[in-house]
């Protein structure tokens, strides 16, 4: 039992305890948060894990929803010159579009209702265009640029079936007359936004050089691509895979460019695992802040920059809370949105590790210039005016669009980085 002066020391404890909640923690954002999986291959491909598995693993490690991303095809074909209907190779291995469009998303409908904790979203993993060079002669032959991919989501299943793709004979472009640049992407880029989908780069930094019996297979990395088109909802990280990211990168070039009214659209960054079976299903993970953990309400969340990536194991930092507030106007904006500033804005954000005792790094990233720098235990709170004119983007010329996006880092090695928040100068 215990004494008078021993409970209130069990009440003053308490109290701090939760007082110390309280100070760490910020107004709700609007959005719950969603973290999710994504860009998963399964059976459906010939891959060793159904999307049943995946869902079992989301579920483990509290994952809100897996984004299955089966190639559209897998099939090449190569028709020697002049007789190409007549002697023709071709490889056709499993995908999502060989099963057909139909029962690829009724496979995927059927995993969904088997737990209403884990959703199950359909997409695809695209690959518009291929071409072969050399010569089959000289051991030079060469399938080139099969593994230059897209992400495609939010179509039905004639959406997903009518894609124009050499594969399916629905391209303006075939596999036996070079490079073709942007021009390919740009066609299926332009046809899902047509049709209210969503697409993103994959894994741009990618490197495919080999050898399969007398063919050589080469996919140099594209990230240029994401300067090269537009009208595509973003671009996805891979955390082995390029630094795109990176304060003044390709991205901050998207980003400006959109800014200075040369784009049609900012890219946004999503996380992807690019899962054939053998990784961690946490290895990546893009949190969505959406309303509910719908398909509509998920996709409409990715469509408007509403989500951040995070990764590294074990645990990812999680952002609490991430906004540009005008304070003279008494006005938020959060990730993906744009604020009109009537005075100096400010830049909010707190972000938490998971792990005890860790210190953080965050980075501000103003139109891909670093403005600010700002470490401490976790969960650390930044909260910072930007009075000064940034090297790009001064508060000088009234009606510009300016952008700031976070990177942080743990003391762990675990990092996060978020999508822009736009402001218009006053
Ligand atoms: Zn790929
Ligand atoms: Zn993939």
């Amino acid at each position: 039992m215990l004494s008078d002066s021993g409970l209130r020391w069990v009440i003053v404890i308490l109290s701090c305890a939760l007082l110390g909640e309280a100070a760490a923690t910020d107004p709700a954002l609007p959005e719950p948060e969603h973290r999710v999986a994504l860009h998963l291959h399964t059976t459906i491909g010939g891959d060793p894990k159904s999307p049943a598995q995946f869902m079992r693993e989301a579920k483990a490690a509290g994952l809100a929803a897996v984004f299955i991303t089966d190639h559209d095809y897998q099939r090449w074909e190569y028709g020697a010159w002049p007789a190409r209907g007549l002697i023709k190779q071709r490889i056709d291995l499993p995908s999502a579009l060989k099963l057909g469009a139909a029962r690829y998303l009724q496979a995927l409908a059927q995993a969904d209702r088997l737990d209403p904790d884990v959703r199950v979203i359909d997409g695809m993993e695209a690959a518009p265009f291929y071409y072969w060079s050399g010569s089959y002669w000289d051991g030079s032959f060469t399938l080139n640029d099969r593994d230059k991919h897209l992400l495609v989501f939010g179509l039905d299943a004639s959406g997903y079936e009518q894609m124009p793709l050499i594969a399916n004979g629905r391209s303006h472009v075939d596999q036996y007359h070079g490079h073709q640049y942007a021009k390919p992407y740009q066609e299926l880029i332009d046809y899902v936004v047509q049709r209210g989908g969503l697409i993103f780069w994959a894994h741009p930094s990618i490197k495919e050089v080999g050898k399969v019996r007398s063919v050589r297979l080469s996919t140099l990395p594209y990230e240029e691509m994401l300067v090269a088109t537009d009208h595509y909802t973003g671009f996805a990280v891979y955390p082995t895979g390029g630094r795109l990211w990176e304060a003044g990168n390709l991205w901050d070039r998207v980003l400006r460019e959109y800014c200075e009214g040369r784009r049609g659209q900012p890219a946004w960054a999503i996380g992807e695992l690019d899962d054939h079976g053998d990784q961690p299903i946490t290895g990546v993970a893009t949190v969505i802040w959406a309303p509910e953990r719908t398909r509509p309400a998920l996709l409409e969340a990715l469509r408007h920059g509403h989500m951040y990536v995070t990764y590294g194991q074990p645990g990812h930092p999680k952002v609490q809370w991430y906004a540009v507030r005008d304070a003279a106007a008494n006005q938020v904006a959060f990730s993906g949105e744009e604020l009109r500033l009537t005075g100096p804005a400010m830049l909010e954000c707190t972000i938490a590790s998971q792990s005890p005792g860790s210190s953080l790094k965050v980075l501000i990233i103003k139109d891909g210039v670093i403005i600010h720098e700002e470490s401490g235990p976790s969960p650390l709170a930044v909260r910072w005016t930007d009075t000064a004119a940034a090297p790009t983007g001064g508060y000088h010329a009234s009606g510009q669009k300016s952008y700031y996006r976070l990177y942080a880092q743990n003391s762990e090695g675990m990092q996060l980085l978020t999508n822009p928040i736009f402001v218009i100068a006053p």
